[in-house]
């Protein structure tokens, strides 16, 4: 039957519109709940290191400064509030230029070998505190060429090995691995630490959210690790997985395209 009603066209045309803009409004409206949970949350972290130096700061000022010992630690708890606070500004804007789609990523051929090299020699220290040793095993001796941000694939690695170091037990192994997969190299961070129980598993990546709230906090930890590697991948295309068991270990695991 031909259609005669000449409105009709019209109509369709008002639907679609309509639905459009219908869509566009519920994507503001999500963004701005997004915006505001951000801020809110962020405000909440922020106080914590600002009120915990105010505190060691005022007690100094009220008369602990005259005894030596109380005021050099008191300074130095300060001192390391403020560095929390340093920390979390970095990740925060990091994350948020990461968020906003405001970071172009530089991709270039990266050899992951010498990136993990250098990575090990600078958390040696920290690791030879906890006694946990960090080992790297590769299906290739030489380097392991894959197209990434250089800069923004080191700190992937970084956040995953510390956190391995970090979490994982005293006299702990972390292990760095790299697997042929035809076109792409398999990456994986292995601790035989804790582990993550599995109703906390599918959180980690969110922002700030952390397992064990007052054990990671002390760790100097900001929260966002994981939220940012989990970004950087995205851009990379890459998923990012986490395999783990109670007082066994965890396992992250991502994929990279092979540049050789
Ligand atoms: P944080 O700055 O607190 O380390 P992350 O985003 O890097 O934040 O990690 C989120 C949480 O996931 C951590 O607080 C910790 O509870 C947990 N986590 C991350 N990596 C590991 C790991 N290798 N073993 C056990 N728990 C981990």
């Amino acid at each position: 039957i031909k259609n005669t009603n000449p409105f009709k066209k019209l109509n369709d045309e008002i639907f679609v519109y309509v639905a459009r803009k219908q869509k566009e409004i519920d994507e503001l409206k999500r963004l701005e709940l997004f915006r505001r949970e951000f801020l809110a949350d962020v405000s909440h972290e922020l106080k914590t290191p600002i009120f915990a130096a105010q505190g060691f700061i005022h007690t100094l000022i009220d008369g602990a400064v005259d005894d030596e010992k109380v005021r050099d630690k008191f300074l130095a708890k300060a001192a390391r509030s403020l560095d929390g606070l340093d920390a979390l500004v970095k990740d925060l804007v990091a994350l948020s230029q990461l968020e906003t789609g405001e970071v172009r990523m530089n991709f270039e051929r990266v050899d992951l070998t010498h990136i993990t090299q250098d990575i090990f020699e600078q958390l040696e220290k920290f690791a030879h505190a906890k006694q946990t040793s960090l080992q790297l095993k590769s299906f290739h001796a030489g380097p392991v060429w894959v197209k990434a941000d250089a800069q923004r694939i080191t700190q992937v690695m970084t956040n995953l090995i510390e956190n391995a170091v970090k979490y994982g037990n005293e006299n702990g192994r972390v292990q760095v691995n790299f697997e042929d997969d035809k076109k792409s190299i398999l990456v994986s961070i292995r601790d035989d630490g804790p582990g993550i129980p599995p109703e906390h598993l599918s959180r980690i990546f969110e922002r700030f959210y952390r397992v064990e709230k007052s054990r990671s906090k002390d760790r100097g930890g900001t929260g966002l690790g994981l939220a940012i590697v989990k970004h950087i991948l995205n851009a990379h295309k890459a998923k990012i997985s986490v395999m783990s068991k109670v007082d066994r270990g965890t396992t992250f695991r991502f994929k990279l395209e092979r540049m050789d």
